[in-house]
């Protein structure tokens, strides 16, 4: 949230203090909640002004999850929320522990550990914070069930999407070095790296010089079921000043730069280019999900896209001059496969003619190449996807808490199905006492 707006939403709130009968001084307050069932999971998507502090625990008899949000006003219905879920009984509000907060309780069908995050306002969505439900038990339909070998070391996939190709050759550099040809080059070196790391593998949208429509690229990711899409192309402008890298998200609406509208229409005329081979299809044969889990798709995708391009975006600094320091949106087709995080990456002005000179320089493209990996890997590190090998790895590893206010150490024993004494034995504590900021180690019960 900016300044301004803070300043702002101080200056309602003061308001209200001194106009309203009943004074509440809670700054935030609901905007919009949703949920969506996606396979075994739950998920509460609550947006906010402003992300509020908040804390958790959960309690039994009957199992049920409590979040306490802190300065946010209680007005909130959840009465047209309509949930549908194996784990979720109701959603309700209870009595908070001051007037200024709002505490929700989730009633659950069983015992369950939830898993809360918060997603920073993005492409026109809000502050979000996000409360996820496993249901241990899931049964999916037609799944085989083995409980002895579940299913737990599935790869990590990435679609590699060299831009261009056959009669679309992208931009042209000055010395007349075809971007098609730059991009493949790329998309082929980053794809053995993958291909070389334990639980990854790469999917190329095209492994030679031939045309693939940009809306066709996104449902080969679909298709591969793939955790992340990287889309390669060299930039171009319509005089040689402009150089350097930049990263690339999906935007809801068309773009507001000048290069967003330029790459965007480089993309209309690449479909323009393939028209006369492409069947014309019923665009509406795509729907094949509901559209609450659509959005809800996008929305998880999309902040995924944001979180890995300032990773690689980082990584790139390194490699070469990056035009722009944080992502940029457009409305580009080769970014909307909705379950897939997808971002596209300009690795320099073809244009340019000292970086096409790069570009057509190995080494060079080498280094983009691990720039692009690097990045990756520390995404995945961080944030593996669920059932993949990585996911094991990083679930064997000891979980950390970092203590933020109002959490106790019996408030974390509870959260994390611990004891109070096993906590303080983990790490080494003589007293109860446990400070904000302070990295607990939580022991793996
Ligand atoms: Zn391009």
């Amino acid at each position: 949230m900016t300044g301004r707006l803070t300043a702002l939403l101080t200056i309602i709130a003061l308001f209200a203090l001194f106009s309203a009968s009943h004074a509440n001084t809670s700054e935030a307050a609901i905007k919009a909640a949703r949920f969506a069932q996606d396979e075994e999971t739950s998920r509460l998507v609550f947006e906010f002004s402003s992300l509020p502090p908040f804390t958790y625990f959960t309690l039994k008899n009957p199992d049920r999850v409590v979040i306490d949000l802190q300065g946010v006003d209680n007005n909130y219905s959840f009465s047209t929320l309509d949930i549908d879920s194996s784990v979720i009984r109701r959603i309700r509000q209870s009595t908070p522990k001051t007037q200024n907060d709002t505490r929700i309780v989730i009633e659950t069908t069983k015992k369950l550990s939830p898993n809360l995050f918060s997603l920073d306002a993005s492409n026109g969505y809000d502050d979000r914070l996000v409360i996820e439900l496993v249901d241990p038990g899931f049964v999916g339909q037609g799944q085989i069930v083995n409980s002895a070998a579940p299913n737990r070391d599935k790869d990590i996939i990435v679609v590699i999407d060299a831009g261009h190709g056959g009669v679309d050759p992208g931009s042209v550099g000055p010395a007349g070095t075809y971007e098609k040809r730059i991009t493949l080059s790329i998309a082929k070196m980053l794809e053995s790296s993958i291909n070389k790391e334990p639980g990854m593998k790469a999917v190329m949208t095209r492994t030679g010089d031939y045309y693939i429509s940009p809306n066709d690229r996104p449902k080969i990711a679909a298709k591969a079921q793939a955790d992340l899409l990287v889309s390669i192309h060299a930039d171009a402008f319509t005089t040689p000043q402009p150089r350097g890298g930049s990263v690339w998200v999906l935007s809801k609406g068309r773009a507001d730069s000048e290069l967003g509208r330029l790459l965007e229409q480089t993309e209309r005329s690449s479909e323009l280019l393939g028209a006369a081979a492409e069947v014309i299809e019923d665009r509406d044969t795509e729907r094949y999900f509901a559209e609450t889990i659509f959005n809800m798709s996008m929305d998880l995708s999309r902040a995924s896209s944001y979180e890995i391009s300032n990773v690689m975006i980082d990584e790139m600094k390194g490699v070469t001059k990056m035009h722009k320091k944080v992502p940029q949106s457009a409305s580009l087709a080769v970014l909307t496969a909705p379950e897939t995080p997808s971002i596209l990456v300009e690795v320099g002005f073809i244009s340019n003619p000292q970086e096409e000179k790069n570009l057509n320089w190995r080494k060079h493209r080498e280094r983009l190449a691990d720039a692009m990996f690097t990045s990756i890997k520390a995404f995945f590190k961080k944030t593996p996807p669920d059932g993949t090998l990585w996911a094991q790895w990083k679930q064997n590893e000891p979980q950390q808490h970092k203590v933020a206010s109002g959490e106790s150490l019996s408030l974390l024993a509870q959260r994390y199905g611990t004891s109070v004494v096993k906590l303080k034995s983990e790490n080494n504590l003589s007293s109860d006492m446990v400070r904000i900021g302070q990295v607990l180690t939580i022991p793996s019960s």
